[in-house]
């Protein structure tokens, strides 16, 4: 495809004036299925002419030129969608090895992680730990449960914010923004100790872009990112996004409520135990939806 979506700068860009080197930090998705894409490098060979090996005769080599583009990842490409031409991509891309793909893919997923603030102290393992040591007393705790729960609980959050109806998420994004921009203090809504980065430089930042974001433009990002949290990229990186969820609501409200809530007591109901979960839950999604709404998507 000639061009992808821009989710930090919420414009479309063209593969044949694409900056190589650059465009990981764009966030590129293809504007059909809004999976992550990646620069094809365009050539050009001039006409020029050689010595045929046989023969000994000069031959004349015509021009090929190969235009930029932009492709789906291996793994994630899908056949539905109108951007997937197989065609194109398979004589072309076979000289980018399998394996340099994944890496730019892990590159294009570590980017928007870090977007997110998913890199803070803090935020890795922050379910793990606290569950795990607030269920010390079951007697059959062990990692692999506790990861497979991590699991299930990281896909259910994820579902639950592509079940929820759009325009209801926008209208709570766009709540959270009036407050942000009328808040006479906007660090403190950020305040989360060491899970969230305090250096001045970036403290700054914040505040400028606070005052300064046009919330209309903020919206039309926001909506571009609720979009691309139904693709498999998202999916693949579900459980960093559930861990810093996770750690930014423990902060938010504290200890003393969040314990209750991740433990397991035999003395429980499975209505009990389907309460505490479906609370723990919600919380987790409007803190997801809050995320989503103040990330200053085009820093
Ligand atoms: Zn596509």
């Amino acid at each position: 495809m000639q061009y992808a979506k821009s989710l930090r700068y919420g414009i479309f860009v063209d593969a044949e004036t694409s900056n190589y080197l650059q465009y990981s930090q764009w966030r590129l998705v293809c504007p059909c299925c809004n999976e992550p894409v990646f620069l094809v490098k365009g050539s050009h060979r001039p006409e020029h002419a050689r010595v045929a090996p046989k023969s000994k005769q000069l031959v004349i080599v015509r021009e090929a030129k190969v235009k930029a583009f932009f492709s789906h990842f291996d793994n994630l490409a899908s056949e539905k969608c109108e951007n997937y031409n197989k065609s194109i991509t398979e004589k072309q891309i076979k000289t980018y090895a399998t394996t340099s793909r994944q890496q730019r893919l892990k590159y294009w997923q570590e980017n928007f992680l870090k977007a997110i603030g998913y890199y803070n102290a803090g935020c890795k393992s922050s379910f793990f730990t606290l569950f795990r040591r607030t269920n010390q007393h079951l007697p059959d705790i062990n990692n692999k449960g506790i990861k497979a729960v991590q699991k299930e609980v990281a896909s259910d959050l994820i579902e639950l914010l592509n079940k929820a109806d759009r325009a209801s998420i926008l209208e709570v994004a766009r709540s959270h923004l009036v407050k942000l921009q009328t808040h006479e203090n906007p660090l403190s809504l950020m305040d989360l100790g060491d899970i969230t980065d305090t250096t001045e430089e970036l403290k700054d930042n914040f505040l400028d872009w606070t005052r300064s974001f046009d919330i209309e433009m903020q919206l039309s990002l926001v909506a571009e990112v609720v979009d691309f949290f139904k693709t498999k990229a998202i999916a693949q990186i579900k459980e960093e996004i559930f861990e810093l969820i996770f750690a930014r609501v423990a902060v938010t409200i504290g200890p003393e409520k969040m314990t209750p809530l991740l433990k397991v007591s035999t003395g429980e109901s499975e209505q009990e135990q389907q309460q505490k979960y479906y609370q723990l839950r919600s919380l987790l999604v409007g803190e997801l939806v809050f995320l989503i709404a103040i990330t200053d998507w085009s820093s």
